[in-house]
């Protein structure tokens, strides 16, 4: 216990405990699982729901979201990475791909965090240019104050009023603190400036 509890005391504030979060996992999975029933009478032939979760940072929640939809689903993962502060901003790069073809197939997109925008604008960009029937987004965390570009989110956990730098369940700083079970704000000290 002694290393997780060393690591729980950078943090400074804790924003959304494990309870609350599990509490709104379950309630958007309720969410989408009836939205998709309701879309799929409209044709039996169809293939099931894809759900693209996007590593590293949303592996944590697409991992509580998925056995809390109750329809017929199958998953798949991209990596990107983001060049954040570093080269130009919004740069984009896809670590990896879908394993197959989403022609025609219903999407949802299962996002850690959506800030100023960019990494899921060119995410939207790629996969609709393979045409899927539907294409919709969830996020976790959304931060529209920091928004740069408009990209459309359909379902949301939380919303971030503020301006935090926030960690933990799959969010890191500097890879750090991603298997915190909660969400929050590291203290000052522990971040470089
Ligand atoms: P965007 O492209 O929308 O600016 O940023 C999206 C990515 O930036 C997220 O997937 C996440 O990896 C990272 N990010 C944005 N805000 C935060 C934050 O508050 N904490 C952490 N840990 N990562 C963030």
């Amino acid at each position: 216990m002694e290393g997780f509890n060393a690591m729980s005391q950078v943090i400074g504030k804790v924003l959304y405990s494990a309870e609350e979060i599990a509490r709104r996992v379950k309630e958007l999975g309720a969410t989408i699982s009836q939205d998709y029933r309701a879309g799929a009478g409209r044709d039996p032939h169809r293939r099931p729901l894809l759900v693209v979760g996007l590593l590293k940072g949303a592996l944590p929640f697409m991992a509580d979201l998925i056995r809390a939809i109750d329809i017929p689903m199958e998953y798949d993962f991209m990596a990107v990475s983001s060049y954040r502060g570093r080269t130009s901003p919004g740069e984009v790069r896809i670590l990896k791909d879908l394993d197959s073809p989403v022609g025609s197939r219903d999407l949802l997109i299962v996002e850690d965090i959506v800030d100023t925008g960019h990494t899921l604008d060119h995410i939207l960009r790629r996969l609709k240019a393979r045409e899927p029937a539907s294409l919709r987004v969830c996020t976790l965390l959304d931060k529209p104050a920091r928004r740069q570009l408009d990209v459309p989110v359909d379902y949301v956990g939380f919303t971030l009023k503020e301006n935090l730098f926030v960690v933990g369940y799959g969010l890191d700083y500097a890879e750090l603190y991603r298997n915190l079970p909660y969400i929050g704000v590291l203290k000052p000290e522990y971040v470089r400036r």
